[in-house]
């Protein structure tokens, strides 16, 4: 039986695991059918790919984007799209890469100013080390905050910290949701809306941020991810439906740091909709 679970991290962003301990482990657990998605890069896709082969399951190159939702009466909100099945060799997609690997470096150091105000020095340092070559995330920053004695854990690090509405927060200025789709686009491959109902958004906001997705040549929504409910999966399935999207699943793995998610074991999607991997399986067979 197939077992799809198109996003997940590795080192190369705030995952624990390398790429290529990344792919082991999913096809440890079942898993036939792979996306490994880190945020804002594609530099484990190499690795995992050649491990993937290794372990004789199919192997989806993948990305998770940073984006801007700009939509009239609120403010710019960021957002999550994971673009599945690109073309790492695209000339757009490596300049979007390019653009996004700056946004990250200087908003990391505004957090980390952020952080010195709030009374937590010296913090990037431990963050570049703790992050190596792979992107540099909020994962980064918690973990700092708890190794240099500032947060008890990650969980109070995000609370007291970096969270939403909190002192160390720093929106980023990424590129428009539109122009992250066109990229995805570009680079051929499929851009899904991530874990939509984790935006903190009311329903009639989440209902505009799908249709403006969808406006925007958007392919399909996360229907599933690693703690989805019942209840959001079946509102997720009806917008899937209503807007002819299709739909994704994916648990958000992150190794070490998310114990409660295990790749693959993620809760069916409903029949009647349209699995995203039909959108490029159709296009080879
Ligand atoms: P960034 O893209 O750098 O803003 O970092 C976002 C990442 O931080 C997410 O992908 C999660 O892995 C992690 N994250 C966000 N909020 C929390 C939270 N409240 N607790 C733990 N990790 C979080
Ligand atoms: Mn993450
Ligand atoms: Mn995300
Ligand atoms: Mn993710």
């Amino acid at each position: 039986m197939p077992c799809y679970d198109l996003h997940t991290h590795s080192t190369a962003s705030d995952g624990t695991l390398t790429p290529a301990e990344s792919v082991a482990h999913a096809a440890m657990a079942g898993v036939t059918h792979l996306a490994l998605s880190d945020h804002d890069t594609v530099a484990g896709v190499a690795e995992a790919r050649q491990a993937a082969q290794e372990h004789s399951i199919h192997f989806i190159p993948a990305a998770e984007f940073s984006a801007s939702w700009h939509s009239e009466g609120r403010k710019a909100l960021t957002i999550h799209i994971v673009g599945l099945q690109l073309n790492t060799d695209s000339p757009a997609l490596q300049r979007a890469l390019q653009i996004l690997a700056e946004q990250r470096l200087q908003r990391a150091e505004q957090i980390a100013q952020r952080l010195e105000k709030a009374g937590a020095p010296n913090t990037l340092e431990t963050v570049q080390q703790l992050a190596g070559t792979g992107q540099l995330t909020r994962t980064h920053f918690a973990q700092a905050l708890v190794s240099l004695g500032y947060a008890r854990d990650a969980k109070q690090a995000f609370k007291r910290y970096l969270g939403h509405g909190k002192p160390a927060n720093v929106a980023g200025n990424w590129p428009d949701m539109v122009d992250t789709i066109d990229c995805i686009h570009a680079a051929g491959g499929v851009a899904v809306l991530a874990h939509p109902t984790r935006y903190k958004l009311t329903r009639r906001w989440l209902l505009q941020l799908v249709t403006d997705f969808k406006l925007a040549g958007g392919d399909a929504l996360e229907v599933v991810t690693g703690n989805s409910t019942p209840g959001e999966v079946s509102m997720l399935a009806g917008w899937a439906r209503r807007f002819a999207l299709a739909a994704s699943v994916g648990s958000d793995y992150h190794g070490a740091i998310t114990p409660w998610l295990k790749p693959g074991r993620l809760m069916p999607l409903p029949s009647d909709l349209t699995p995203v991997w039909t959108l490029w399986q159709k296009t080879t067979s």
